[in-house]
């Protein structure tokens, strides 16, 4: 099966920023079969199904390379709840406790996310989570090109930027290894290898040298990616200098923990040594601009891909959105660097798409050329806020809103077409995600009359 997008403008997003204008993109089956000038791919392949593709850009789909799907339950709340940057710090990213989910709940609000990262461009996510086997399955009809990483630690009665002792509970490391040994089995290579399982160590301060040796001899034995938080948050950076007498990102190098299969989330509270050795182990940074703005704190990005670390993208908590995640990056970035040409819109692009994919060690995808896989996004520009699009990679990534996007496609398959979500019932799965959760947050502050809905939270209707 043959799908030609022609009459169309086409954002490669390769290394040499090239953009087709009046061109065509040829799809064959799920690879990208060629690129050229639209009249002439027209006349050569007159039985592949057409998609006029005028007054819209073709672009790569984005990269989500960090996220964890069911933190929607917290939107709107936990923005607002930030941890403190300086002492005394108390641990947890939030003052109020994340209300227990039941299964069929959790399903309710992962799904929830889902839909939104398709809606917003997205075609290759990383989530991190535990017991990511509950709706792997729901996750894998989606069509999304997804990378698990199951999570491990093991540090009982504390919770992530909490000084005081580490009290190792082996019960949990091992319940952590056998988790993600477990996915591992079920899910690796599923899909035409469109699904791979990998591991996750929570962070520095939640995880011993012993867990992070383990899991590391797990990671060379499947040959597969990993991920951490690192450098979160600055309790975090107290919590660890007190554990172990060494900044959080040393730590790991002593447990030999880092490695070019990394992807560490955040970095954002580390020292300049630190960021040089992150980026010698040629690990990849995933930068969550956009929680990281909410947070009042920014990673040193121009001082990390210096180094050496390959600069990626992710919404992490509450919000699925890339294209907010990658602008808020431009302009965080911009703004800490006091320089308002750099990074430019390409380099941004090139974060969010190519380095993501790059990142999460999918090969031939994550910019558009003949022999990539197709995974791709359709934008309608013909729109109050993208006119003129003169010089498309910079007005949609300093104008361009995830309602432009109306069509996703991932491996030749469309997840959405023309503004429709086609793998998930979009209607039906918004609607319980919101009656979940008025449900869950109700329950929290009634079977806790010690806590305070935060001001503003309506929790009736
Ligand atoms: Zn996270």
């Amino acid at each position: 099966m043959q799908t030609l997008i022609h009459n169309t403008t086409i954002v490669t997003a390769d290394d040499a920023a090239t953009v087709h204008q009046n061109a065509a993109i040829l799809i064959d089956e799920s690879r990208i079969a060629t690129i050229g000038p639209s009249a002439e791919l027209l006349t050569q392949y007159p039985e592949a199904e057409r998609v006029n593709g005028r007054d819209k850009a073709v672009m790569p789909g984005f990269a989500n390379t960090h996220t964890h799907l069911s933190l929607t339950l917290a939107r709107g709340i936990y923005e607002d709840l930030s941890p403190p940057h300086k002492p005394p710090f108390e641990g947890g990213l939030a003052p109020l406790p994340l209300p227990v989910l039941i299964d069929g709940e959790h399903r309710a609000m992962c799904l929830l996310g889902a839909v939104e990262a398709i809606r917003s461009g997205t075609t290759l996510l990383l989530e991190d989570a535990v017991d990511i086997h509950r709706y792997a399955a729901d996750l894998a009809a989606s069509g999304l090109r997804l990378q698990f990483c199951e999570r491990a630690w093991d540090r009982a009665q504390a919770g992530i930027g909490q000084p005081g002792p580490f009290e190792v509970e082996p019960r949990l490391a091992q319940q952590g290894l056998e988790r993600i040994e477990a996915l591992h089995s079920q899910w690796h290579g599923h899909g035409q290898d469109r699904i791979r399982v990998g591991l996750a160590a929570w962070a520095p301060d939640m995880c011993s040298p012993g867990l992070l040796r383990a899991l590391r001899e797990q990671q060379e034995r499947l040959g597969v990616l990993a991920t951490i938080h690192l450098n979160q948050m600055w309790g975090e950076m107290a919590a660890v200098r007190g554990l172990r007498g060494v900044e959080p990102t040393t730590y790991l190098s002593q447990c030999e923990f880092l490695s070019d299969r990394l992807i560490a989330a955040h970095c954002r509270c580390m020292t300049s040594a630190e960021e040089q050795l992150l980026g010698q182990s040629g690990a990849a940074v995933a930068f969550n601009a956009a929680i990281a703005a909410r947070r009042g704190l920014s990673p040193r990005i121009a001082e990390l891909e210096t180094h050496g670390c390959t600069i990626a993208m992710g919404s992490d908590n509450m919000a699925e959105d890339m294209v907010e995640v990658m602008r808020t990056g431009l302009f965080m970035e911009r703004v800490r660097r006091q320089d308002g040409r750099h990074p430019t819109p390409d380099e941004a692009l090139g974060w969010a798409t190519r380095h993501g994919y790059r990142a999460l060690g999918v090969e031939n995808a994550g910019w558009l050329a003949p022999g990539n896989k197709a995974d791709l996004i359709l934008a309608d520009v013909h729109r109050a806020h993208l006119v003129p699009f003169l010089r498309p990679v910079s007005c949609f990534v300093h104008q361009g809103q995830a309602r432009d996007i109306e069509s996703v496609m991932v491996d030749g398959q469309w997840l959405m077409r023309d503004g429709r979500v086609l793998t998930l019932g979009e209607e039906t799965i918004v609607r319980e995600a919101g009656r979940v959760a008025r449900t869950a947050w109700r329950r929290l502050f009634e079977t806790r009359p010690d806590l305070t809905p935060p001001a503003g939270m309506t929790l009736s209707g």
